[in-house]
């Protein structure tokens, strides 16, 4: 890394300048310790670990923390750490985030440092895998606070960086690693004014940033609908009440709350119905049938609607067959929404941090993300980060989650580059 200082005392006419400095700068220290985040990387991806096990990955970022003179704790929302980083001048506080679960996915990658890892999950053994890059994030988030640690001096204000568990969902009932780490404090004392994190994705091409202002990834709730009947033979289906008919209904019934109930151009929203179970016999109708699905939308107020009309219809076409239809929403992660005015300002600053051609607008997406609780605490911004080698199309790429996903590891210093440059461009603007 250079050591020459970025001049502090500067008049808004020499900004341009000390933006590129410092964008020059942060490049060359991401560039410099490449290298030790690829073997980060390598290692934590080598050794991943399930939701709320992530032990080894939390000591390896606490060390690094503590090694580079950050104020640490462990234990935050049961395996999560947070890092605290004065820097040497006032100022506000800022945060940024890295999940570090794995998958119980079995990796197929074939690679020297591919996972061979197993571990209980919901009583059984699972080959685990990190199959949704949170190894990555990590590694980069580490990458960062080397970067920050070693421009401690001249920073206005605090960083606080959070090394997260459980994003995935542990499926134990216990809350997502957001949820637990903001009720143990994470974002409190120091208590940030915005958080930032990105998520490597097999969509876009390695190196490119993509986000959006508003919802960026989808609110993700859980749906249950029982359908009660009477039993009856399946030759005489006037001598009770079928369920399987009634669930067909309602399941075609509800394709028409997106399709015929809502503005589509407010959000996009998804109504999977994706289990179906009822039923033993060809001859004999059952009592009762049970669906399970998902719910998705970009917009808090038309998920609170979509619920209502999931009940609504489920229970009034139930009604009609003389059935009783029994709605259940498990509440799931928020929208990933990205704070409009923070996100304008965090593009900008994006493209001043890396070029502004290495930075684009994305559409929503259909997946969920728990960074959403966080940036429901101070305004937030989220973002993708692209790890598609450049010889693969982007379309062609297996997906995360899948156990061929494979990174690009040249774009991680990009990943780095990008928190490092918000975090102290962010402290410098306020
Ligand atoms: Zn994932
Ligand atoms: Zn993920």
């Amino acid at each position: 890394m250079r050591t020459r200082l970025v001049a502090q005392d500067t008049h808004d006419m020499n900004n341009v300048a000390i933006e590129n400095e410092l964008s020059e700068r942060i490049s060359a220290a991401a560039l410099e310790i490449e290298d030790k985040v690829i073997a980060w990387r390598r290692d934590i991806h080598e050794h991943p670990e399930l939701s709320y096990q992530e032990t080894r990955t939390a000591a390896l970022a606490a060390e690094h923390l503590e090694k580079l003179g950050y104020e640490v704790r462990t234990g935050v929302g049961i395996t999560g750490v947070v890092g605290v980083l004065k820097g040497g001048k006032p100022g506000g506080v800022v945060a940024l985030r890295a999940d570090m679960d794995a998958l119980p996915v079995e990796e197929k990658v074939d690679l020297p440092f591919a996972s061979r890892a197993t571990a209980e999950y919901l009583g059984q053994t699972v080959p685990v895998m990190h199959a949704c890059g949170h190894d990555c994030h990590v590694a980069i988030l580490m990458g960062v606070a080397e970067i920050l640690a070693g421009m401690k001096d001249e920073i206005p204000g605090t960083v606080t960086l959070i090394f997260q568990p459980n994003e995935e969902g542990s499926n134990d009932g216990r809350p997502s690693g957001a949820q637990a780490m903001i009720a143990d404090g994470c974002m409190e004392n120091p208590a940030p004014s915005a958080v930032f994190g990105l998520h490597v994705t097999s969509g876009i091409r390695s190196g490119v940033i993509a986000l959006r202002p508003g919802g960026l990834m989808a609110s993700a709730d859980r749906l249950k609908i029982d359908v009660e009947g009477r039993q009856t033979h399946g030759s005489q289906p006037w001598r009770g009440i079928d369920p399987v008919v009634t669930s067909a209904q309602i399941i075609l019934a509800l394709q028409t709350i997106v399709s015929r109930q809502l503005d589509p151009t407010l959000t996009p929203a998804v109504i999977s119905v994706s289990t179906i179970h009822g039923g033993v016999r060809n001859n004999i109708l059952p009592d009762s049938v049970a669906m399970e699905g998902t719910i998705r939308t970009h917009d808090e107020g038309v998920r609170a609607e979509i619920w209502k009309r999931i009940d609504k219809t489920a229970t009034a076409i139930a009604d009609a067959a003389g059935a009783k239809a029994t709605v259940t929403v498990f509440e799931g992660v928020p929208v990933t929404y990205n704070d409009p005015p923070l996100t304008d300002w965090g593009t900008n600053s994006l493209k001043n941090g890396l070029d502004p051609q290495r930075v684009t607008e994305v559409r929503p997406v259909m997946g969920a993300e728990d960074f959403s609780y966080l940036a429901q605490v101070v305004p937030g911004m989220f973002f993708f980060l692209g790890v598609v080698p450049p010889d693969v199309d982007p379309l062609q790429a297996p997906a995360n989650h899948s156990p061929l996903f494979r990174v690009h590891e040249p774009a991680l210093k990009y990943g780095v580059r990008a928190l490092s440059y918000l975090a102290i461009d962010y402290l410098k603007r306020k």
